[in-house]
């Protein structure tokens, strides 16, 4: 059996989107769950739109979610050629003119007013998919000569007529496309580059790629990408195209959508931990047996099996992300937070602080928020005060059952459990104007430690100012 090799080829067009890390990652699974390779090659031969650390933040960001590529083009393995296809011109150009002399691909003279032209004839007969319809054969000797000195033409792979382009896509079952309803295409634009759908297939084959998962809008490239590898006589792969990602309200991602976070980059820099969005995305468009839903990598690799791959789109719900970030925090041993956090480990306030903050905490970035309310605490104003209409009588006898008891996490505990006996309050009644007394905060982790951490200097000055 062929060793399975998957990949993923991002445009540099543009940083690590939601969709491009989740075909990534189920590219990842994929292999690995057959102890196969998983290669990250780049696609940067539209030089006009490739943006600067386009590359860099492609890897750098799959690396942080944890997909590993076996090779990408910082880690090439020259037995399968270059990793980037702006290194490979003399490779495409090679085989095009193979297909050329071969009578499988042939040169169009045709300029792109003529081009309009015929686009603008087959739509007056109602043809609105663009059909190539060798205009250049009409061209005169001399003018197709005077064109070709100039370099003024594309080449187009030559269709075999009504032949029929299938596959059995991994995710969506048998597609069929017949070549008539393709037309001649374009394998190299005028300006000697390659188009996508000739250079993938090169680079398919050069890598001994085994199975190829992109986004669905890629199905219709596919009996394109096809009829490369049937001019070649080169083995196809396996095709799966993954359903679309939508919002909440079900549209689908929109890179202009502003109201959904949609860089890997912008979740990061939220201080969210990348396991849990690891496992997250596992789950737009894939489901395990058991149904079971937190798991890491070496699970969900265990797992994986494509036949459980959706045929329906996945919606991508920021609230679920959250709750999976919590359930990772939570997880995290203290002293990796305390690094992260860049406060000393072996120090027992920074233990408890981590402890309990933990606990409830979405992000990173929440427990360094959290832990300022305690490295710089906040003054009470008048303003603050007057905004906060408290149960004074609350207050008074909390401060009093504080005074009796030690100032200790069981102390506070003590001290809570009196007053709510003396007051006769209980719940939110009893809870929150004690944190917001206290902490400043209406809400938080567990109460006690929350005012524990303060110290018993601020904690005491402060219920004074209330009183
Ligand atoms: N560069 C293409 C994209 O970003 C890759 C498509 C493919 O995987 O074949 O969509």
């Amino acid at each position: 059996m062929k060793k399975v090799r998957t990949r993923y080829a991002p445009s540099p067009t543009g940083y690590l989107h939601i969709g491009g890390a989740r075909t990534a990652l189920f590219s990842y699974l994929f292999a690995k769950h057959q102890n196969g390779d998983f290669i990250v090659r780049i696609e940067d031969t539209d030089v006009a739109r490739n943006v600067e650390n386009g590359e860099e933040s492609q890897l750098k960001n799959l690396a942080w979610l944890g997909i590993i590529p076996d090779e990408s083009p910082i880690n090439p393995n020259s037995k399968y050629g270059k990793y980037r296809q702006s290194e490979k011109l003399e490779r495409y150009n090679e085989l095009i003119n193979y297909l050329i002399d071969k009578e499988l691909a042939y040169k169009a003279y045709d300029t792109s007013e003529e081009l309009e032209l015929q686009r603008k004839e087959q739509e007056s007969k109602g043809i609105f998919s663009f059909r190539y319809d060798k205009n250049w054969l009409k061209i005169s000797e001399e003018e197709k000569n005077k064109r070709d000195a100039s370099g003024e033409y594309s080449v187009r792979i030559s269709l075999k007529k009504n032949k029929e382009y299938s596959w059995e896509d991994i995710v969506i079952g048998k597609i069929s496309v017949n070549s008539d309803d393709i037309g001649d295409w374009v394998i190299r634009k005028s300006d000697g580059f390659p188009t996508y759908n000739f250079a993938v297939v090169v680079d398919d084959h050069d890598m001994e790629i085994t199975h190829v998962l992109r986004g669905e809008e890629h199905i219709t490239n596919t009996p394109k990408q096809l009829a490369v590898y049937d001019a070649f006589n080169w083995e196809t792969p396996e095709f799966g195209h993954l359903t679309i990602i939508t919002n909440m309200e079900g549209k689908k991602l929109s890179k202009r959508d502003n109201s959904v976070k949609q860089f890997i980059e912008d979740y990061k820099n939220e201080g969210y931990i990348p396991e849990a969005i690891f496992n997250f995305l596992t789950l737009l468009g894939w489901t395990s047996e058991d149904a079971k839903e937190l798991m890491e990598p070496e699970e969900i690799i265990k797992k994986f099996d494509y036949k459980r791959l959706s045929k329906s789109p996945s919606k991508f719900d920021i609230k679920k992300m959250e709750w999976f970030s919590k359930q990772y925090l939570k997880q995290t041993p203290n002293d990796f937070i305390k690094e992260k956090l860049s406060i000393e480990v072996n120090n027992e306030w920074n233990d408890l602080f981590v402890e309990t903050y933990k606990q409830s905490a979405t992000t990173f970035k929440d427990l360094k928020k959290a832990l300022e309310f305690y490295k710089n605490p906040k003054e009470i104003t008048k303003e603050f005060i007057s905004n906060h209409p408290l149960n004074v009588l609350l207050i008074k006898e909390f401060y009093t059952n504080l005074e009796n008891n030690i100032f200790s996490i069981e102390g506070i505990q003590n001290s809570i459990d009196q007053t709510k006996i003396s007051t006769n309050l209980t719940g939110k009644n009893l809870f929150m104007p004690i944190r917001l007394a206290t902490t400043l905060e209406e809400h938080g982790p567990e109460l006690a430690k929350s005012i524990y951490l303060f110290g018993e200097k601020i904690v005491k000055e402060r219920l004074k100012k209330w009183l």
